[in-house]
């Protein structure tokens, strides 16, 4: 026997019909290099039509793919609809990409047509004749002093706007499985690999952010995405905006943590998200602004430290909320919000609590399972294992079967190459990642612990470990470590520091100051850079 609802398609044309109906004299404010652009969602929304037909006009096929080249603005939340809301393919390019990789990621997407903003330009531009499938470039004008190039593939975004006339009608989109957007993620290993976001994982992506153990967003909420709209999506935090009617403030190309702490506080902005870097940053200068308004400071993409949350508690009243995902995840998967099973630990224990990425969010699975055995394991806070994911918007396969599958189970789970362990009510603390991990002796060390607990030293900014090879124990753990300005630090104050707080034989072998963890495209530390630069590295005493 079936069910009798209405079959009705999860798909974006209701996340944008519903903002336009509801909450059409809502703002969306861009910051820009002059000052601010403020517009209603009623206008952005004619926008959008216009942008739908201007499609059309250039002859986008059917489901072509669209790509930006884009910081966070309201133009590039205009193609987050039009592209999708007209059955075509957003196809977020990450600025920060090595050319050959944003060479390769336009042509094995098959991209027609990039949205390019202004100040942009000079970065895409070089690489333009490489990108065989593209016809059109169409730059956002963002007021930056760029010359643009005498070349009949481009066009001016306002003009093309100008030029269209605005779609009348609803938009349609009859099969919810059908493509809405697709983001690159870059492996430690091959090509990097596209993951296609469907209408109906996009959309029931979207309510997570609106949770009320998660961002809560809700209509009364200002909310300001920091993480960049070409790193799966925001975190989905632009949709779940449009949906839950909050105004949004979009901080454009300065994501100085200056120019990030004025926009919360002139904004009175109450929910933000970014990866770690960006509130390390702005930690020093909290005290200068009054940012009482704020309530949800989501952080995730690398683990957030203790340390580093604890701070912002002790500052500003508000921890950091962790949650974890990956770009295969939509992105998220968990969140650390606070639970009554957590009313009676002291504060020192919750603080505990907030450090894991948290349990995961409703829709989706998790399972622990042995790397070696391929045994489930169980949820008990000591067994580790490879966290496999699964859920309406979990990939189950990259564009064009990129990767072989192996990145997927038999039965159809991702293996996420996490390695982490859950405690009873399924609060998931990563240890690490697969390849990240110190093999010592046969025996894994943890280098995000150890991470955790150098930075945890009032004087490290920054501390990241790596592997070193050693010929008796295979690997030994090397913290490179970062000091606060004008700080200064010996290797030995830097073990003596760890010392009681981890096991003896986890106690790194080298301490090496570096004046910066260098971080990959979407802000995160680059191990494998680290791995690179330290290459053929002589530990002391490794020939024992
Ligand atoms: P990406 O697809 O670029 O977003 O990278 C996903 C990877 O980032 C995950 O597989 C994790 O290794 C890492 N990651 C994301 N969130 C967290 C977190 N909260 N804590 C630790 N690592 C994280």
């Amino acid at each position: 026997m079936l069910g009798l609802m209405q079959d009705r398609p999860l798909v974006l044309p209701h996340i944008f019909h519903r903002a336009e109906q509801l909450f059409g004299r809502k703002e969306i404010v861009t910051a820009t290099a002059d000052g601010e652009q403020r517009i209603t969602i009623a206008e952005w929304a004619q926008r959008v039509r216009r942008l739908a037909t201007a499609l059309d006009r250039l002859g986008i096929s059917a489901d072509g793919r669209v790509a930006t080249f884009c910081w966070n603005t309201a133009a590039h939340l205009e193609l987050y609809l039009a592209a999708p809301c007209t059955g075509r393919v957003l196809h977020t390019l990450n600025i920060r990409l090595f050319p050959d990789q944003l060479t390769y990621i336009a042509n094995h997407a098959e991209d027609e047509i990039v949205f390019v903003d202004r100040s942009l330009l000079p970065l895409l531009w070089p690489l333009t004749d490489k990108m065989d499938t593209v016809r059109h470039y169409v730059v956002i004008d963002d007021g930056a002093d760029v010359d643009i190039p005498d070349d009949p593939r481009i066009l001016d975004y306002d003009q093309l706007l100008a030029e269209s006339e605005p779609f009348a009608g609803q938009f349609i989109v009859e099969d919810e499985n059908t493509a809405a957007a697709m983001c690159y993620t870059s492996g430690t290993t091959g090509n990097p690999k596209g993951v296609v976001y469907s209408h109906r994982s996009t959309v029931l992506h979207s309510l997570i952010s609106l949770i009320a153990d998660g961002a809560a967003l809700s209509e009364r909420d200002v909310v300001l995405p920091i993480v960049p709209m070409f790193h799966a999506n925001a975190w989905g935090l632009p949709y779940g905006c449009l949906l839950a009617g909050s105004t949004i403030v979009f901080p454009g190309p300065n994501m100085t943590p200056k120019a990030v702490l004025e926009l919360l506080a002139s904004h009175q902005v109450t929910v933000t998200g970014g990866v770690p870097t960006i509130w390390m940053g702005a930690l020093p200068m909290l005290g200068d602004y009054d940012l009482s308004h704020l309530r949800v400071l989501l952080c995730g993409g690398s683990a957030v430290p203790k340390s580093l949350s604890e701070a912002y508690r002790e500052k500003l009243g508000v921890p950091l909320l962790h949650a974890w995902g990956m770009t295969e995840t939509s992105p998220i998967a968990t969140m650390s919000t606070r639970r009554s099973q957590h009313d009676e630990l002291t504060e020192e224990q919750r603080a505990n609590v907030r450090a894991k990425q948290g349990q995961p969010v409703p829709l989706v699975e998790l399972r622990l399972v042995d790397p070696d055995t391929g045994d489930e394991l169980p949820w008990d806070d000591v067994h580790t294992g490879e966290i496999q994911a699964a859920g309406p918007w979990i990939a189950k396969e990259y564009y064009r079967g990129e990767g072989g599958g192996s990145q997927y189970t038999e039965d159809g789970w991702l293996r996420t190459g996490d390695v982490a362990a859950a405690d009873e009510y399924g609060f998931v603390r990563l240890v690490d990642r697969t390849k990240d991990l110190v093999k010592s002796g046969g025996e894994w060390i943890s280098s995000v612990e150890l991470e955790n607990e150098i930075m945890a030293h009032p004087k490290i900014a920054e501390a990241a470990v790596i592997a070193i090879p050693h010929e008796r124990w295979v690997e030994r753990p090397m913290a490179c470590v970062v000091l606060k300005p004008g700080e200064s630090l010996t290797a030995e104050e830097v073990l003596e520091h760890l010392k009681p707080r981890v096991a003896k034989w986890w106690l790194p072998d080298a301490v090496e100051f570096i004046d910066e963890v260098p971080k990959t495209s979407v802000g995160k530390f680059s191990k494998k850079t680290l791995r690179d630069k330290f290459a053929g590295y002589k530990l002391p005493g490794a020939d024992a």
